[in-house]
């Protein structure tokens, strides 16, 4: 079950010759919320965006009843270090940091991709470690045994495929 959080970020000051203030303080927006129509300064935009995830968890009944502090349930969060994983940990931690009924688990995968991933895999451990939650990184190579740097000498046109 995979549930996506998805905001559309613009820049207000390119899409328009001047900045929009935002609606709910006045001071400078940094974003135009899509679903809201709203232009929002980087505070309010967190804060809307933290009441959407929770609203969203809430109405879609994402904690089980039988999850307790004693027997939490656990969350796997794909961390892959891009922007899109890193808020979704970000404002999930937030989300659960007082709620011990969900653990969290960040996973990262290392396709060793040489060079591709070793940044990304850096920042996530940066991450997990401000935030002080649990990752596991695995690798295709210790899972599976096999390297995607191997897969693509193998089939070249497969793998032009794939990132394409
Ligand atoms: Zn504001």
């Amino acid at each position: 079950m995979i549930y996506e959080f998805e905001a559309k970020p613009t820049n207000a000051r390119n899409r328009n010759a001047h900045s929009m203030d935002c609606d709910k303080c006045g001071r400078e927006s940094v974003m135009h919320a899509a679903y809201s129509g709203l232009h929002l300064c980087e505070e309010h935009f967190l804060a809307s965006v933290d009441k959407r995830v929770r609203r969203r968890i809430r109405e879609d009944d994402l904690v089980p009843d039988d999850a307790t502090p004693e027997d939490p349930q656990t969350w796997v969060i794909g961390l892959s270090g891009g922007k899109d994983s890193v808020v979704l940990t970000d404002v999930l931690h937030r989300t659960f940091e007082q709620d011990p009924r969900i653990e969290l688990v960040a996973l990262t995968i290392h396709e060793g991709i040489e060079g591709y991933r070793d940044e990304s895999v850096a920042a996530c451990e940066e991450l997990v470690a401000e935030l002080g939650i649990r990752h596991e990184t695995v690798t295709y190579e210790e899972e599976f045994d096999v390297r995607m740097d191997d897969v693509v000498e193998k089939d070249p046109e497969n793998m032009a495929a794939c990132a394409s």
